[in-house]
């Protein structure tokens, strides 16, 4: 293997490659302002920033028992969630796993079996256990179903599928309103549920995050992808206009801001490596959610492995071993660079396991000590990239003065060692020594609870 000094030689080319300055930091969140401020103007911009039509704030005395299914990705959810008041819950859930034929039939279908897994849960819950009873609930029971795929929404009870993600390739559904479907599928099984309000994720975990903590002003996800959902007044949205509602109200925004800097990608040119652009070209939406892929979960292992496999062809790793393992696309999971950077031996002896189960190469200490130092780069690049959407949304809503929490979620965000630190210290050096003021939180179950206490708003609404 390569010498000790080859690899610190090394390092320092990667580390100017991926370390961000300050000032870069600060030049992107400008840019990003712009950017947020564009997709409120009109539809159809690269950041979409999606109306959710909720209506301001949760008072935290919401109250009552409600009924949240959630469908986003490799399971369906069923929770029944008791609101409490004063912030508080209880929820008891049931998770279906999605079969592949599920995620492929037809649209009507896939809710029919969300109906079902409905009922399954009502009969479990409120049944008496026997068998083909019809259910007869004391109250109506108001659900709220989280639908975590982009759509348009023209009222909190309506939502536009613009196209599927997440492998879902069901058959006559985008275009449709998704809420309509799924109330056919409710009427035509008989559930007793009167289906209220439909959101995305990341707004219910807007709305959760601050019910519990109401100093909590914007949510944001780092896991599979990236996004952020705030709060703005409705007169700073001109899109609103056609739909005349009062201008002195607030309504949350789903930014979808993981679209940050595509297509064009002039916003982070500088700091674009041919890593990235090779991610970009190789993924399955090439020049679509540039700011996502420099970010998020799915990506960061890969970044990782394309530089790796960069130094196996300049002969600097690996030499005489073969390599042919680590040489195939996404093998290299980002959960691998948190086991690396999680280990505190000199020796990184985790890092000589992994590369031996997984890859079948060994290692040498100066080169488990070049990755976790590679790993380090990475991860710091990206939770620093992430400040820089926070940064934009607390600049654009004058959130530094105050200060604010953010509601966060994702593995990114809670098993990455040291994520949320490079954050605030991304933050800080945005905004300087008020950058203190913005600080990040495990954000509450938006599925869930975020869209229970929605179903609950939606209905005092009315
Ligand atoms: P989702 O965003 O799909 O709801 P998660 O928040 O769990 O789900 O994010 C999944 C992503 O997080 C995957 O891309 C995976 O590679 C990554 N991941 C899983 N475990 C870890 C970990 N321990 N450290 C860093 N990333 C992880």
């Amino acid at each position: 293997g390569a010498g000790k000094e080859q690899l610190e030689k090394e390092y320092q080319r990667f580390k100017e490659l991926f370390t961000l300055t300050p000032d870069r930091l600060k030049h992107i969140t400008e840019r990003f302002v712009g950017v947020l401020k564009q997709g409120l103007e009109k539809d159809g911009q690269t950041v979409p920033m999606l109306p959710a039509f909720v209506f301001g704030w949760p008072t935290g005395d919401e109250e009552g028992s409600f009924l949240a299914l959630d469908l986003g990705g490799t399971n369906l959810r069923v929770c029944h969630v008791t609101l409490q008041g004063k912030g508080k819950f209880e929820i008891t859930q049931t998770k279906f796993r999605l079969t592949e034929e599920q995620k492929q039939c037809e649209g009507q279908e896939l809710f029919d079996f969300c109906a079902q897994c409905l009922n399954t849960f009502i009969t479990d819950h409120f049944g008496s256990g026997k068998e083909d009873e019809e259910i007869i609930l004391e109250e109506d029971i108001a659900l709220g179903f989280t639908f975590s795929y982009p759509m348009e929404q023209k009222a909190i009870d309506h939502g536009k599928l613009v196209r599927w993600t997440k492998g879902f390739g069901n058959p006559n559904t985008e275009g449709k309103d998704c809420a309509e479907m799924f109330r056919k599928s409710l009427e035509s099984h008989k559930v007793p549920i009167k289906l209220t309000s439909i959101i995305n994720d990341t707004t219910g975990t807007l709305i959760a995050s601050n019910y519990v903590k109401q100093h909590t002003k914007i949510a944001c996800i780092f896991g599979t992808g990236c996004n952020a959902a705030y709060m703005e007044h409705i007169k700073n949205v001109p899109k609103l206009k056609e739909y005349e509602l009062p201008g002195d109200e607030d309504m949350a925004i789903n930014c979808e801001y993981g679209a940050f800097d595509s297509f064009e990608h002039k916003h982070m040119a500088e700091i674009r490596t041919k890593y990235d652009e090779y991610i970009d070209l190789h993924s399955n939406k090439p020049h679509e959610q540039s700011y996502e892929k420099m970010i998020a979960g799915l990506y960061l292992g890969e970044l990782f492995r394309l530089v790796i496999c960069d130094l196996i062809d300049e002969g600097v790793l690996f030499l005489g071993q073969n390599t042919y393992k680590l040489e195939k696309e996404n093998v290299f999971d980002t959960a691998f660079l948190s086991l690396i950077e999680a280990d505190p031996t000199d020796e990184v002896l985790t890092c000589a396991g992994l590369f031996l189960h997984f890859f079948g190469v060994e290692t040498t200490m100066e080169e488990r000590q070049f990755f976790k130092k590679l790993a380090e780069l990475i991860g710091t690049r990206a939770a620093r990239l992430s400040a820089c959407g926070i940064a934009a949304i607390v600049t654009k809503m004058g959130y530094l003065e105050e200060g604010c929490g953010v509601g966060a979620d994702g593995s990114l965000y809670s098993k990455y060692p040291k994520f949320p630190d490079r954050l605030h210290q991304a933050l800080e050096d945005i905004f300087g020594e008020k950058g203190k003021g913005i600080v990040t939180h495990q954000a509450e179950d938006g599925s869930g609870v975020g869209s229970s206490i929605v179903a609950s708003m939606t209905l005092k609404r009315k």
